[in-house]
């Protein structure tokens, strides 16, 4: 029987390097509607952090299978499959992407041209970015953008996507590499938080407000991005990773709603898994964007090659260290 290899959450635990263990597995072939996937590349995310700890949405029990998207080839399809055919190349969204040969439903896959590190980009965090600002932050033109960890995987598509559609676009991040690199995609006012008063700028520069908010920060910058808001103003709840090592943060203070209430503001959550329904059409604008070259698929340069190096890869993301999208090379 042939095998196959996929990183596991053997325990949970918020040191993810305890809860995770690559284990090599038998490789069933793939039944009725299956595709069988080589994995090239597997995309890290924020939330792998929360699947290790065992605070991801409603998880169960360990030991689960780690990851949320994968990029590679067509290596056996099942029984019944007949728009797919060895060779192809697939992007693989909402599966278990930290294995080198997936098994998934053939209706599940979206046929790219390649299987390349740029393309597994715009999966989880090209999706998000779009179909949130889209579809949820109902994102129009000359308004006033602002990104959090812009420089990141899903932020540096969301600082693209702003700045395409008209908009005036703030970024945030790290360092004043960072800020070079925001300033290469066309964000009009990079802050490094660091070494500027993020409250600060925003009330001396935009005294008007921002308009629309794409938020995966949470804590203080969460707070900050609130009070900015302008009259009818829209903050995209798409994340909080400064909360996920230390859990949620307890606050005390007046209901949010009066921060609200008198600028007709609002606070939109974004989950992708509740709009996989717009899977289809955003890749498909996403696609074409990246294929004119209208839109770049940052990913960070730093390698990390083979299964074992993913929990590498996430820590490298949870210091802060990366410049686009982290990639694990299978
Ligand atoms: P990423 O942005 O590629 O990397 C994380 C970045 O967050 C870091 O580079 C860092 O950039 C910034 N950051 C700020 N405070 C941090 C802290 N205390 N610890 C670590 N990093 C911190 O990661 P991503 O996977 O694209 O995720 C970004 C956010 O989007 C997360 O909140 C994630 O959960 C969310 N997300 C949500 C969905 C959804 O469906 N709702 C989908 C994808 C991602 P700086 O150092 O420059 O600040």
């Amino acid at each position: 029987m042939p095998t196959f290899h996929k990183l596991v959450a053997v325990r949970t635990s918020d040191t993810f390097r305890e809860a995770l263990e690559v284990q090599e597995v038998e490789l069933a072939p793939p039944s009725q509607g299956q595709l069988q996937v080589a994995v090239r590349y597997v995309g890290v995310n924020a939330a792998d952090y929360l699947m290790a700890a065992g605070r991801y949405l409603a998880p169960t029990p360990p030991p689960y299978d780690m990851g949320a998207e994968a990029v590679g080839v067509v290596s056996a399809v099942g029984p019944g499959v007949t728009d797919f055919h060895e060779g192809d190349a697939v992007l693989a969204v909402g599966v278990p992407g930290y294995r080198d040969v997936l098994t998934m439903s053939a209706a599940q896959a979206i046929p790219v041209s390649q299987a390349t590190p740029e393309v597994l980009t715009l999966g989880v965090s090209g999706l998000t970015a779009s179909i949130a600002l889209h579809e949820v932050g109902q994102m129009s033109r000359g308004e006033t953008v602002l990104v959090t960890a812009a420089a990141g995987g899903t932020g540096s598509f969301a600082a693209q996507l702003a700045k395409q559609a008209g908009n005036h676009v703030i970024g945030t991040c790290s360092s004043s590499d960072k800020v070079d690199f925001l300033r290469s995609l066309g964000v009009d006012r990079p802050i490094n938080y660091k070494a500027e008063d993020l409250a600060a700028v925003l009330k001396a520069e935009y005294r008007k407000g921002v308009d629309l908010i794409f938020e995966g920060v949470g804590g203080t910058t969460f707070d900050r991005c609130v009070d900015a808001l302008a009259v009818r103003g829209r903050l995209l709840i798409i994340g909080a990773i400064s909360e996920y090592e230390s859990g949620p943060q307890v606050v005390t203070g007046p209901r949010i709603l009066y921060k609200l209430l008198y600028k007709s503001a609002s606070l939109r959550a974004f989950w992708l898994m509740h709009y996989f329904r717009h899977t289809r059409d955003h890749m498909a604008r996403l696609l074409a964007m990246l294929r004119e070259g209208t839109i770049r698929a940052a990913t960070d340069p730093t390698p990390f090659i083979g299964l074992s190096r993913a929990i590498d890869a996430i820590d490298y993301m949870y210091q802060g260290k990366n410049v686009g999208k982290v990639v694990v090379q299978i």
